[in-house]
């Protein structure tokens, strides 16, 4: 069982800022303590060392010492500790007291390093909350209860999202991300789980069916009756070989036998276009009727070829997606097969057990979970047509991520917003860490850690950040109380009256006024931005249609958009920020910025009326009212 034995007293970690003397059941660990390790340290023992005494030492103000030599008191590291650590799974760890000192030792590539984080967020209140902001309190004494004996065991073998602050290593090791897509996770870290070629839809690639088109168009998938490179035909024995010999390419060029896992994804391209051919037809129909039998069934075979080279720590990584998201039947994944499946088509404001809005993606899981032992997910947790506005999914991350455990999943990517640094004007740093944080342990004390994550990050006034965050939480959805991650600012939060919003701007206010540095100041402007594009598209606050400062209101956020330095305001609507017409950032609603310059008809419409608005407020801004409200 995977799980956290932990036994700590309530309010230690505050109780180090007033020195004390500990109590007989509690050690003080303090600077004539040693940090012992083998005469001839591994590497892993070398940088848990080099961590804790970096670290430590800070705390105190006065060095501690690292030593080969047992002193008097002392925590000892992997080899050197007394733990047992047998039964635990790899990359795992056990911190415990025995006799008096304290004992640390992990399994694996990754389990005494990660275990060396832990020690100091748990007894040194270390939190790195953001790539810049990491808080230690200084103290001459930790304390550690003498009855400590902590095991945990990763809940993923793999964990990966995007933002920010995860690309950043020091923030991996302490929050617990270990997937290298978008991270370098040094071999004295324990490596990472990388991918080697592609991340996904590499198929085509793979199976060469740019080269092959005219030759063979056998090898193309049979599409609508025509042969297409979309995609490949997965039942053609040539392209197996084809395909096979290129994934082994990879390997001899790119294997590392040392590393905790290596993936060689073969997954389809980013389209509907699977072959409908005679042979991949009645394949599947003899597997249920489902277009994944035909991937399982190539990938199996791939799969089957990497281990007779024997490729141990590799696995072949294929998509539950679109037209193969449906589990097959009479056919099941080999053990070194990954299938990711994507919850790209579900509803965020409710769980993905929930039967009636993600009762299909539920169905799915659970198929998979029954045949596949390397299950992975492709998560998302950002608003990619309206990357400006709330995307208020702040309630579902623990839960889902309970889900995929609970479901046999064994890895995780959560597509977050990876163009953070061209649009960083919503809640991106606080959703990370709530996403690494649920990765490293689903049953984490959540609500403790965004209460901690808001005092850092937004300051004093954190409270009223995460009174915004749970306001907003309980208003995610549309009317029917969905929140998909397409929906326009309309959908995405059901109306406050004018009475909640300015409860809420006062929240808003009270956080700027309790804020102590600049950057807490901007961290809680910068947020706040997505409240007022809210506001904006919906017609409240300073954007009323009754108001006749709409429109100036709505140059100044633009403006303070700019100044954030956001560029881009959605994934695909690749229109620069910068470029959109005056008038059209005056009397477009901000979801329509991106279209205004197209001379939508409605668009234009809405914007006629709001020129109206303006001239004639009380008259015309019922009318554009109305407007929005039908046409959202
Ligand atoms: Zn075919
Ligand atoms: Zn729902």
């Amino acid at each position: 069982m995977k799980r956290f034995l932990t036994v700590l007293l309530a309010g230690l970690l505050l109780a180090g800022t007033v020195p004390f003397a500990a109590a007989a059941d509690t050690l003080a660990v303090d600077p004539t303590w040693t940090i012992l390790i083998p005469a001839q340290p591994t590497a892993a023992e070398r940088f848990a060392a080099d961590k804790l005494q970096s670290c430590l030492s800070e705390v105190f103000g006065t060095q501690i010492a690292v030593s080969s030599q047992a002193g008097e008191k002392y925590i000892a590291l992997g080899a050197a500790s007394a733990c047992d650590v047998s039964e635990i799974a790899d990359n795992g760890y056990r911190i415990a007291v025995i006799d008096g000192n304290i004992h640390i030792n992990g399994t694996a590539q990754r389990g005494l390093q990660i275990a060396a984080y832990r020690f100091l967020e748990e007894f040194c209140g270390r939190k790195v909350y953001t790539s810049t902001l990491t808080v230690l309190p200084k103290s001459e004494q930790i304390l550690v209860p003498a009855d400590t004996d902590l095991v945990y065991e990763p809940f993923f073998e793999s964990t990966d999202t995007d933002w920010k602050s995860p690309s950043d290593t020091e923030y991996s090791m302490a929050n617990g991300l270990t997937n290298g897509s978008r991270r370098r996770l040094s071999a004295e870290m324990g490596g990472s789980v990388d991918y080697l070629g592609g991340f996904c839809h590499t198929i085509g690639g793979l199976c060469e069916t740019e080269k092959y088109k005219d030759t063979h168009p056998e090898y193309l998938a049979l599409h609508d009756g025509e042969r297409t490179t979309d995609q490949p035909c997965l039942t053609n024995p040539d392209v197996l070989e084809i395909c096979t010999k290129n994934v082994l390419k990879i390997l001899e060029e790119k294997h590392d036998p040392n590393a905790p896992l290596q993936i060689v994804s073969v997954t389809q391209n980013d389209n509907f276009s699977n072959c409908q051919c005679e042979t991949c037809k009645a394949f599947e129909a003899a597997h249920g009727g489902k277009s994944s039998a035909t991937v399982v069934n190539f990938v199996n075979q791939i799969a089957d070829t990497v281990k007779e080279k024997g490729y141990d720590n590799v696995a072949i990584d294929t998509f539950a997606y679109y037209y193969s998201q449906e589990a097959p039947t009479g056919i099941v994944p080999r053990d070194n097969v990954i299938i990711r499946l994507c919850s790209i088509q579900c509803c965020f404001s409710h769980p993905l057990d929930r039967k009636q809005c993600n009762g299909s993606f539920y169905k799915d899981l659970t198929d998979w979970a029954k045949i596949c032992n390397r299950l992975y997910i492709w998560d998302y947790a950002t608003n990619y047509a309206h990357t400006c506005t709330v995307f208020p999914d702040f309630g579902v991350i623990q839960r889902n991520m309970q889900i995929f455990y609970e479901n046999n999943v064994k890895g995780v990517y959560v597509e977050g917003n990876y163009y953070m640094s061209s649009c960083d004007t919503e809640f991106g740093e606080l959703r990370a860490y709530m996403i690494s944080k649920c990765l490293q342990d689903p049953y984490c004390d959540l609500e403790s850690e965004v209460a901690g994550f808001c005092d850092a990050y937004y300051g004093p006034g954190g409270q009223y950040m995460k009174q915004i965050v749970d306001t907003f939480t309980q208003h995610a959805g549309s009317f029917d109380n969905e929140l998909h991650i397409y929906y326009g600012s309309w959908s995405c939060m059901r109306p406050f009256t004018s009475a909640e919003v300015r409860r809420i701007d006062g929240l808003w206010e009270q956080a700027k006024q309790a804020a102590e540095t600049d950057a807490q100041r901007q961290n809680i402007e910068r947020s706040e931005l997505s409240w007022r594009w809210w506001k904006a598209c919906a017609g409240k606050g300073e954007f009323s249609f009754f108001s006749a400062e709409r429109g100036d209101n709505k140059e100044q956020l633009y403006n303070d958009l700019l100044a954030s330095g956001a560029t881009v305001f959605a994934e695909f609507f690749s229109e620069d920020l910068r470029e959109i017409a005056p008038e059209v950032i005056r009397y477009a609603s901000p979801d329509d910025w991106h279209v205004g310059k197209e001379n939508d008809a409605g668009v234009q419409r809405q914007m006629r009326i709001e020129r109206l608005a303006e001239r004639f407020p009380p008259l015309f801004g019922l009318v554009a009212w109305f407007y929005t409200l039908t046409h959202s």
